[in-house]
């Protein structure tokens, strides 16, 4: 029998697991201290755990990280990492530095089945979902390698995006006890309002995230319209945008925070005229009380889409503010590493001939007047 992946567990979950092997639940807690906070992966390590339960480890249970195919450190002080995930896939995590945080940028599968035009990871296609154990395995990986870089024993990471590669909300089961570990105070302790969900719109599994893991949200809006937000995030024609935004405000009771981020790819002469800025405005304002993240649209091999002049950005940037929304500019980070957003492309073995579909049907947009 393959020996169980304690990655895999949040706590509850190893309590369970302890619990069968005929040990006391607090001794779950020890080890997850252990796995998670110390970053040990080698049972004889955990001196204060009871011999007993070291022994019935042994044999039966693994702390099995994902190997690290490459690791590139840019300028900025960014660094990405590529993983190995088996058959030929490999997924990638970003750690972005700042001043006052240090921010994870995790993946949730390989590949994207959502297949959004402006995306690299969509147009790879789809594989697989990650597991509990390889989505909480980038975080335990990054988190304890820079504490050992920066010879600290202080916590290095102090927010999660779930901004990689693929879909969080199409890969809800693996999904959730990953979010609880980084928030167990046993685990990584990390708030509410510092792990952030990013979805493309998977309307009925906001409302059981609401329910079962309430953190901060961010929906990738892209286009103030349903046929424009059509043909730039096909799962539109799924779920609209009324029914989106409705389930926001439904999500905004039980949020941590009194927001919801908007996320907007800046494409430019598709979606990026002050006329549409002004469709945007009608859509949002009084409607859902949200904030606006305008990304420049990151541009990768056969995408056959235009990065919007910063003008433009600032243009449309300014129709928003000057109606009372909060909005901001994403700053590019990791630019020379292929790090940013909607770069991440690790490697898919793609089982939904997406990039053949993209290239048949190339983005077709009404320019505004
Ligand atoms: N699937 C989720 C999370 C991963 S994508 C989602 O779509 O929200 C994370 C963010 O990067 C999303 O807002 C996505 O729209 C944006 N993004 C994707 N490709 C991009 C690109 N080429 N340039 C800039 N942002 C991009
Ligand atoms: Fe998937 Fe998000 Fe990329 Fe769309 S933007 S293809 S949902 S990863």
């Amino acid at each position: 029998m393959d020996a169980v992946n304690l990655l895999g567990f949040d706590l509850p979950g190893l309590a369970a697991y302890c619990e069968q092997l005929g040990e006391k639940k607090f001794r779950a807690t020890q080890l997850f201290r252990w796995i998670h906070q110390k970053g040990a992966s080698d049972f004889d390590q955990m001196s204060d755990l009871a011999k007993s339960l070291r022994e019935k480890l042994a044999g039966r249970a693994v702390i099995q990280g994902l190997s690290v195919i490459s690791e590139h450190v840019s300028a900025d002080g960014t660094i990405k990492w590529l993983f190995d995930v088996g058959a030929g896939n490999a997924v990638e995590a970003v750690f972005i530095p700042e001043d006052d945080r240090g921010t994870l940028c995790v993946s949730s599968q390989a590949g994207c089945a959502v297949g959004c035009r402006f995306c690299s990871t969509g147009h790879q296609g789809f594989s697989r979902n990650l597991t509990t154990a390889e989505i909480v395995a980038q975080l335990w990986f990054a988190e304890h390698n820079l504490r050992q870089r920066q010879s600290t024993t202080e916590r290095v990471i102090s927010n999660v995006v779930m901004m990689g590669m693929g879909e969080p909300l199409q890969n809800y089961d693996q999904l959730v006890p990953a979010l609880k570990t980084m928030l167990d105070d046993h685990g990584y302790g990390l708030s509410r309002r510092r792990v952030t969900v990013s979805t493309s719109g998977v309307v009925p599994m906001i409302d059981r995230l609401r329910e079962d893991c309430p953190v901060a949200l961010a929906v990738s809006l892209h286009a103030p319209t349903d046929p424009l937000r059509d043909q730039l995030v096909p799962l539109n024609k799924k779920y609209p945008i009324d029914e989106l935004l409705a389930a926001c405000n439904r999500y905004l009771d039980k949020a941590p925070r009194d927001f919801i981020t908007f996320e907007y790819c800046m494409l430019q002469e598709v979606n990026d005229s002050p006329e549409q800025a002004q469709q945007l405005v009608k859509l949002l304002k009084g409607k859902v009380s949200c904030k606006l993240n305008l990304i420049p649209f990151n541009p990768f091999p056969a995408s056959g889409l235009v990065r919007s002049t910063n003008a433009r950005v600032q243009a449309f940037a300014e129709v928003l503010m000057q109606a009372g929304i909060v909005t901001t500019v994403r700053k590019t980070r990791g630019d020379d590493i292929d790090a940013a957003c909607g770069q991440l492309a690790g490697e898919v073995q793609d089982r939904t001939r997406a990039h053949i579909r993209m290239v048949r049907a190339p983005v077709s947009v009404a320019k505004s007047p």
